[in-house]
């Protein structure tokens, strides 16, 4: 089983003045982080060496400009895939913990949203806000609720975002920090038996 790996953001899209500006996600300014580079990091230097010692086989897609072209570079990518997993961090200043989005309708989807949730919210021990099916919104204003469907629904294959905390809440982001082994530890056991019950 191969791994699709989308940390999420960091690429380029116009301002509302025209000028051409990246896209790092939501921003924590006690730390001096945002969502890509948080993920980056938990990506390339927890997950990945965690990956290889357990012989999981992995590709990492980023994104140069909007979503669109990044659904197309993992549908392209998927040809030799089988899950993406889409690396994000919550943002609201009040809230706290842990979800998992997949696609409504996605039965793999769901699954692999449940084992992830399970494994993450073991390790973080902060609220768990469940997992939450994405669908095409019912209008303009359900869209907000939607963030990200067109992702969701577009990719081939199972596609799940990890929303893991919120980076603007500052305690959240100390048991990120503390925990972000044990995070790498989590998803890879989550997907371990999500191929597990595959077979
Ligand atoms: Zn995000």
């Amino acid at each position: 089983m191969k791994i699709l790996l989308d940390i999420g953001h960091g690429g380029s899209k116009k301002s509302t003045g025209g000028k051409v500006i990246r896209d790092f996600g939501a921003v924590s300014q006690s730390y001096k982080t945002d969502e890509f580079h948080w993920n980056e990091n938990f990506v390339k230097n927890y997950l990945i060496p965690e990956f290889q010692r357990n012989n999981l086989e992995y590709e990492i897609v980023l994104r140069k400009t909007g979503t669109e072209e990044l659904v197309s570079d993992l549908n392209k990518a998927s040809k030799t895939g089988d899950i993406i997993l889409s690396f994000h961090l919550n943002s609201d200043i009040k809230a706290s913990g842990t979800e998992v989005l997949y696609w409504e309708t996605s039965v793999n989807g769901k699954k692999l949203a449940g084992l992830l949730q399970k494994k993450l919210t073991e390790v973080l021990k902060l609220p768990d806000r469940g997992i939450k099916g994405r669908r095409k919104p019912l209008n303009s204003k359900d869209a907000l609720n939607q963030r990200g469907w067109t992702m969701f629904k577009n990719t081939k294959i199972p596609f799940v975002m990890m929303e893991s905390f919120f980076i603007t809440n500052n305690k959240d982001m100390e048991t990120g920090n503390k925990n972000i082994a044990a995070m790498a530890k989590a998803v890879t056991e989550a997907v371990l038996e999500f191929r597990e019950g595959r077979k």
